[in-house]
């Protein structure tokens, strides 16, 4: 009997555990190939540790190849999508294009940074979504401070260490706490600094940060990071950022060499481009079974989705809600995809994807958190612990659990690492001065 060609499309949340459920659920009756531009799935939570520094960066992704084997993996980015030909093009690294057939399609592509027609905005700012992200603002940042303890100019020394963050979001807030409480910590190096020095700036359009939270937290996390030393200025936008002069809508204007946009994300934009029956915000439509449906809520046969990227009914919320983007929902759509993929094949029945969200913990810095899960409501030290004991837990594989909880060991010991690896992004800069001089 032929095997049944599964191709799912990104190594994110939603496309390794779609593989692994796949890969022990339909044993021997599918060869299943991923595809994704990265080698590595991005276990996002730990990014804004690994941003600053209470975690390696390389531990915060666990690599594809090793964790599936069995499973064909391949890095290119994909290109374009014609199920009506069930046909995928991708682009490899060095430029060759590749033509991937398929019986069954899971599209787990995710999301990326949704940014707005801000002047300077596409030049200037940085994402955070990516491991890569994390460490250059984590190296900025290091390599900002080091600058301006070299710099007598008061003016350049405040746009050096003026860090901007746009987007009060989840994500936003852990990234922007995250990053003062390093850099902070760092100041203990430059006697030449002082706390009053950092100029920490939260941006956020709406009236409250923190809106998966309640209002409550958000509040409560608004006056926690005042309490440090951050601004957090809510009702206002970013209106430019050319060469890091940046114009706010509250009429203010200042240099800030760094700007960091974390407003939000949008699903991958080649969906744009494929011929997958799209949501009005540009999701892939899916059933409460996970598989892709039209406009009519007719089953597409052969195309599943799950995670950032698709449009699934929230089930516990009812008609016309759907599940937010989360790791939680990703992590669980794929489990449940996996499985009903494995039951379609196999000629049984389809079940319905039903989770009631178990709420947010969120580390805002060493010993410092917001949880709001199951009607508990934590903040301060316990929260930071729950944190990280849920995400030491939900990480994929033994083996990132425990590098992970060997790096906090580390820190604990001996403080975590405060060294700025800027130079990493130029690595030939020494050899051609020394071939030069
Ligand atoms: C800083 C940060 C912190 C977060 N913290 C939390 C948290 O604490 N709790 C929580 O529930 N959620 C959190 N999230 C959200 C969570 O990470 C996402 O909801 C989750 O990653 C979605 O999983 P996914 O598989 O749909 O997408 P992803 O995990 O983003 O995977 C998509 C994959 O597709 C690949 N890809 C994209 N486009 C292409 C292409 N054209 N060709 C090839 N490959 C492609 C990408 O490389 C990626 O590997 C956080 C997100 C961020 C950015």
């Amino acid at each position: 009997m032929s095997r049944t060609r599964v191709l799912i499309l990104g190594g994110g949340y939603v496309g390794l555990f779609t593989a692994l459920t796949l890969k022990r659920k339909a044993r021997g009756t599918v060869d299943i190939t991923l595809l994704d531009r990265r080698p590595y799935m991005t276990y996002a939570p730990f990014l804004p540790e690994a941003g600053a520094g209470s975690i390696e960066p390389r531990h915060a992704v666990v690599p594809l190849r090793r964790e599936l084997k069995g499973v064909k993996v391949l890095q290119g980015k994909v290109t374009g999508i014609r199920h009506a030909d069930r046909t995928v093009t991708a682009a490899t690294d060095i430029g060759d294009e590749l033509s991937l057939e398929y019986d069954e399609l899971v599209i787990a592509l995710g999301s990326v940074s949704r940014t707005l027609p801000i002047p300077g905005l596409a030049d200037f700012a940085i994402g955070f979504k990516y491991v890569e992200e994390a460490s250059a603002v984590r190296n900025r940042v290091l390599g900002r401070i080091a600058r301006a303890a070299t710099t007598t100019d008061p003016d350049l020394r405040k746009r050096l260490l003026t860090f901007v963050f746009v987007g009060g979001g989840f994500a936003g807030v852990e990234a922007f706490a995250e990053t003062e409480d390093m850099a902070r910590a760092a100041l203990r190096y430059y006697p030449e600094l002082s706390d009053e020095d950092l100029h920490f700036v939260m941006v956020e359009a709406m009236g409250r940060i923190l809106p998966e939270m309640g209002p409550d937290m958000g509040d409560y996390t608004v006056k926690e990071l005042e309490r440090r030393g951050m601004r957090v200025l809510l009702e206002t936008r970013l209106e430019g950022c050319e060469n890091g002069h940046v114009k706010l809508s509250n009429g203010e204007e200042f240099e800030a060499d760094t700007v960091v946009w974390t407003a939000g994300v949008r699903p991958a934009p080649v969906l744009a481009e494929s011929d997958l029956p799209l949501g009005p915000k540009g999701h892939v439509s899916a059933s409460a079974t996970l598989q892709v449906v039209t406009e009519d809520g007719e089953v597409v046969p052969g195309v599943w989705a799950a995670g950032d990227c698709a449009q699934v009914p929230n089930l516990v919320e009812g008609e016309g809600d759907w599940c937010a983007p989360s790791a939680q929902h990703a992590v669980r759509q794929a489990r449940h995809l996996g499985a009903n993929l494995a039951a379609h094949l196999a000629g049984r029945e389809l079940k319905q994807y039903k989770h009631k969200h178990l709420g947010l913990v969120a580390s805002l810095g060493l010993n410092k958190g917001v949880a709001s899960t199951m009607g508990i409501k934590l903040r301060g030290w316990p929260a930071w612990v729950m944190h990280r004991t849920y995400h030491l837990l939900q990480i994929p594989t033994f083996n990132r659990k425990a590098r992970v909880a060997l790096d906090w060991t580390t820190a604990l010991f001996f403080r975590r690492d405060m060294v700025s690896m800027g130079r990493l992004q130029e690595p030939r800069r020494a050899f051609e001065e020394a071939a030069r001089s």
